[in-house]
């Protein structure tokens, strides 16, 4: 389905959604990231802050709370996520190519309850990129494009006084069908005026990771290089990279006990990362993973070799976050880029 949606009609479109909870970017103490619009959905933003993953994936929930009394069998309640449907405007197709990415992480072997509890009320209405919303952009080295609807329930196109709406799935059908008088037909010259706005994002330059198809190998091929340690002694385990990424997915669980007699507390899943030094530690003191070059390796491995050779494909969508947001200018276009050129 596409079609046309003049600027000034949004908010009456939002308005026809109002039986659901609507999201935007928002500014907030300098950080973008996504909140309830309210009423006024924001589109004149670069790129968000924080990706849109913590809504099927939040940094912390809880899975179950415990009670026992001393000699019974514990009491567990489960604590499944009653979600309201949501759709999240303004989304970036980078953001958009993560999703698919999480729902095999949280697919594989088993179906994660909780975070499909929540992803299947989500739907995502994208906003193209006319131009890098960062200097840090490389999506089209990783596969994808400033203009991909991979992901995506919608995909709006700015061109100008109006947005190209296309419904990429059956619920972005239902959403667009939701304000369907407040939309246009789509004309032959409306497309021709959307192909023009896509060459033009496709031709920006970006940053560019070399000869990617290459990296599952040269990466495995340099498992054992001195150059990780190099390109990792600025690292200060801030954890930073993987908490802005929108596919870093890693989770630690935890007890977390309130009382004692009764016993009885929560167990809680939360947000851990490669990059924290005890995040491999055994109870033997033994750490896998002792030093920083081998923690940026295990990021990057994952990133373009493990995954890749789990399902055929990047993990990283090349928003360029974990360059931009990394304290000490960590930079992962050139880490894969060294390396590459180091294994030959
Ligand atoms: S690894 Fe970096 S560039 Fe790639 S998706 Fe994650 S944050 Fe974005
Ligand atoms: S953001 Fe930079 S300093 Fe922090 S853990 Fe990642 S690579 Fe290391």
């Amino acid at each position: 389905m596409e079609k046309i949606l003049h600027k000034e009609r949004l908010d009456d479109w939002i308005a026809a959604l109002s039986d659901r909870e609507i999201l935007s970017p928002a500014l907030e103490d300098g950080v973008w990231a996504f909140r309830p619009a309210g009423a006024a959905v924001r589109l004149d933003y670069p790129n968000t802050t924080q990706p849109p993953k913590g809504l099927a994936f939040p940094q912390r929930e809880v899975f179950f709370s415990f009670e026992q009394v001393k000699g019974e069998a514990p009491l567990l309640r489960q604590t499944l996520p009653q979600v309201a449907q949501r759709v999240v405007f303004g989304v970036r197709p980078c953001d958009g190519r993560a999703v698919p990415r999480m729902d095999k992480v949280f697919s594989d072997h088993v179906e994660d309850p909780y975070y499909w509890a929540r992803r299947k009320q989500v739907a995502y209405v994208g906003l193209a990129c006319q131009q890098p919303p960062s200097s840090n952009c490389f999506c089209q080295s990783v596969g994808g494009s400033p203009v991909s609807s991979d992901g995506l329930d919608v995909l709006l196109t700015d061109l100008g006084e109006r947005y190209f709406a296309a419904a990429v799935s059956e619920t972005g059908k239902a959403l667009m069908m939701a304000g369907e008088s407040l939309f246009e037909a789509a004309t032959d010259a409306d497309r021709a005026q959307l192909q023009g706005a896509h060459a033009a994002a496709l031709a920006r330059p970006q940053r560019a990771v070399r000869d990617p198809d290459a990296l599952p190998s040269k990466l495995k091929a340099s498992f054992d290089s001195p150059l990780w340690e190099e390109l990792a002694r600025a690292c200060i385990g801030c954890g930073i990279c993987t908490f802005l990424c929108p596919t870093c997915h890693c989770f630690d669980i935890n007890d977390e006990v309130t009382g004692a007699a009764p016993l009885k507390g929560k167990r809680v899943r939360t947000w851990d990362t490669c990059q924290f030094p005890d995040f491999t530690m055994h109870t033997s003191g033994h750490n896998p993973r002792e030093n920083s070059g081998a923690r940026l390796r295990q990021r990057v491995s994952h990133k373009f070799q493990y995954f890749h050779e789990n399902f055929a494909m990047h993990q990283c969508t090349g928003c360029g976050r974990c360059v931009t947001g990394c304290p000490v200018g960590i930079d992962i276009v050139s880490v894969v880029n060294k390396v590459a050129e180091h294994a030959g």
